[in-house]
């Protein structure tokens, strides 16, 4: 039932001239839960109505399972769409909602109901199923409208910032709920969000997107461990951004002169970079949360900084040094314990977490 879908070389401007998508390629994998992450404005969803049909590409060919839709209406590609504001049709019950797609369908009344039966429960709403939606909360109509969108058996799940409308705490919820239904029935799903920790915690890969480009395709893990670009790094959550030269290696690891001191990296650097040592110079990058605050000691890829300033955040506290030569360094710890104003501490980072940029 799931497709694959292809994306070759599609591009998009609604008005001569200003480019909102360039021609771009990707293929999402038959079952695959697929992000289109990125800042509001840079095409996200412009992509996702050109697969679902709604927005016709300058160029470029879409291909589920091979088959080219790029010119097929919307009703014949069997992609099935969730919105952030649900729309769904308040005069009509919950059951009539979902029915709808199967019935228009021409499925028999007894298939119509067995659909619709089978996608309220997987969505856990088979006791809602005479409400109007009015009557349910955010959380109930978004399930509501995913139940909708399966009960056509649709060849690709697209869904477009479906969370954005519910408070934090069902937003969680959902992003699990979502998740398991994908899996369970194999779908494959293209999900457009600008929240990072909404495509961390589901996707199996994700495309990060800025300026109508795809500037990263990667798993979750990757993208936030081993971003490429500093926007990458800095987009999926707080880093470190340090001036550096790689010097060579040292026991397998990059050894560089950074403006905290001297640091190893054990990520691995392109060859030319280690040949010419010292020449050009890098960003390194250091997420928050890595660096470990101590009293004294002599870890490997450690430094000196006073303690300025920090904020209790419960799970965890954000925390400011600067070092000898002036750098501030932002430090993530879980902790309530805030440390002593003006005094100096070590702070070490391991060097499985240095990450060196090409600038
Ligand atoms: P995103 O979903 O990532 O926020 P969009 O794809 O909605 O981005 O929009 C990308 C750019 O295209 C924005 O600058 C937006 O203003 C513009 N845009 C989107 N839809 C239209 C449209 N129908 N007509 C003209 N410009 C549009
Ligand atoms: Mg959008």
């Amino acid at each position: 039932m799931a497709s694959t879908v292809r994306i070759e070389g599609i591009s998009k401007a609604y008005t001569k001239d200003v480019p909102v998508l360039l021609p771009l390629d990707v293929e999402v994998k038959k079952g695959e839960l697929f992000f289109l992450l990125g800042p509001s404005g840079c095409g996200k969803s412009t992509l996702l109505r050109i697969i679902a049909g709604l927005v016709t590409p300058d160029e470029g060919k879409i291909f589920f399972d091979g088959e080219d839709v790029t010119f097929l209406p919307p009703e014949k590609r069997r992609a099935a769409m969730v919105f952030q504001n649900y729309a769904l049709w308040p005069h009509m019950t919950v059951f009539e909602n979902v029915a709808f797609g199967p019935k228009s369908a021409g499925l028999p009344a007894s298939k119509v109901k067995e659909k619709v039966k089978e996608a309220l429960a997987l969505v856990r709403m088979s006791d809602f199923a005479a409400r109007r939606p009015p009557s349910l909360s955010g959380g109930q109509q978004q399930r509501v409208a995913l139940a909708r969108a399966i009960a056509v058996e649709p060849r690709v799940l697209l869904l477009d910032e479906p969370l954005s409308n519910l408070d934090a705490k069902l937003r969680d919820e959902m992003r699990l709920e979502i998740k398991r239904v994908c899996k369970e029935h194999s779908l494959t799903a293209i999900y457009v969000t600008h929240d990072r920790r909404e495509a961390l915690g589901m996707g199996d890969r994700i495309a990060l997107l800025e300026g109508g480009k795809i500037r990263q395709l990667d798993t979750p893990v990757n993208l936030y461990k081993r971003p490429c670009t500093r926007f990458a790094a800095s987009f999926l959550g707080g880093v470190n951004f340090l001036r550096g030269r790689v010097k060579g290696k040292e026991n397998g690891l990059a050894v560089i002169e950074t403006d905290v001191g001297t640091l190893h990296s054990a990520n691995p650097l392109p060859v030319t970079e280690i040949s010419s040592p010292g020449e050009k110079s890098h960003t390194v990058l250091i997420r928050p949360e890595h660096i470990t605050v101590a009293e004294s000691g002599d870890a490997l890829n450690s430094f000196k900084a006073k303690y300025e300033s920090g904020t209790f955040l419960g799970e965890r506290s954000e925390m400011l040094f600067r070092t000898e030569n002036g750098r501030t360094v932002e430090v993530n710890e879980d902790s309530s314990e805030l440390r002593e104003k003006g005094r100096e501490y070590l702070l070490s980072v391991l060097p499985a977490n240095v990450v060196v940029l090409e600038d």
